[in-house]
């Protein structure tokens, strides 16, 4: 079984945002990079799976600037065979990597795609619901677990006030939810072993794919400022606050 896994190139989930003077999105200059947090469970799943014998081979794929391929170079640390970059200093819609990732999906034929449920970026929350589409495939989104049986897959996936179970057919898309797994940190030795894995690379041309954009982003901006708090001097002045000022009983 062959699976690829699509890791976006994020701001430091630690870092904290700063908004552009501007407004016209956030500060990406000299700022630390990583890969998206959902991705790294999803390249761990894959990982695992392969550990435990029911996957042959992982490919990791990123669309993106030539420094994307430090995130492949993550995952091919975390133990992916292989990656792929998808050349391009175009910004990207969730749209164009979509039709990016059925284009290498066309050529790599894996049997399973599994990608982060969304990228803390822009939360979009769109790419996997999008290609699954495209490409005809079943989809599993916000997956908790994994199973892989014969022809089908078994996934787990939280809802509100449950958990539904759901089988689907292969080749399909998942995408992973927080608590599928924790992902490891690459040791030294593999980070140095995925020196010598290959980076394969192509384009959007090559890939037959439109990636202008479908929406303009009009303004970004800061969160209001929290107003201070203020302390009560007993319960009959906090019903009284909560009835007449904030009106919310
Ligand atoms: P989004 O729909 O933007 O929230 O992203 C959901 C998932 O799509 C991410 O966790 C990745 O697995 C994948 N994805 C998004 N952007 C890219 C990209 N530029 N390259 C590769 N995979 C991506």
């Amino acid at each position: 079984m062959k699976i690829l896994v699509p890791v976006k190139r994020v701001i430091d989930a630690y870092v904290k945002i700063r908004v552009k003077l501007d407004e016209t999105g956030v500060e990406t200059q000299n700022v630390k990079m990583s890969m998206n947090p959902f991705c790294e469970i999803a390249v761990e799943e894959a990982i695992r799976l392969k550990e435990a014998g029911k996957a042959d081979e992982v490919v990791a794929v990123s669309a993106g600037p030539d420094a994307c391929q430090e995130t492949l170079r993550t995952a091919l640390a975390i133990g992916a065979d292989k990656a792929i970059h998808i050349q391009t200093d175009a910004d990207l819609q969730p749209l164009a990597i979509a039709k990016l990732l059925k284009g290498v999906a066309e050529s790599e034929n894996p049997d399973l795609i599994i990608l982060g449920k969304q990228a803390i970026d822009g939360d979009n929350n769109q790419t996997g619901q999008m290609l699954s589409a495209l490409l005809g495939w079943p989809q599993g989104t916000f997956i908790s677990s994994l199973d892989i049986e014969d022809d089908s897959i078994v996934i787990t996936r939280e809802i509100d006030g449950g958990l539904q179970t759901l089988r689907l057919n292969r080749p399909a898309v998942l995408t992973t939810d927080l608590r599928l797994n924790e992902p490891r940190y690459p040791s030294l030795p593999n980070m140095m072993k995925a020196k010598k894995k290959p980076i394969d690379t192509t384009t959007p041309e090559t890939l037959g794919v439109d990636v202008s954009p479908r929406f303009e982003t009009l303004k970004v901006s800061e969160p209001p400022a929290r107003e201070a708090g203020v302390k009560v001097d007993s319960v009959d002045a906090l019903i009284d606050k909560l009835k007449n000022e904030a009106k919310v009983i």
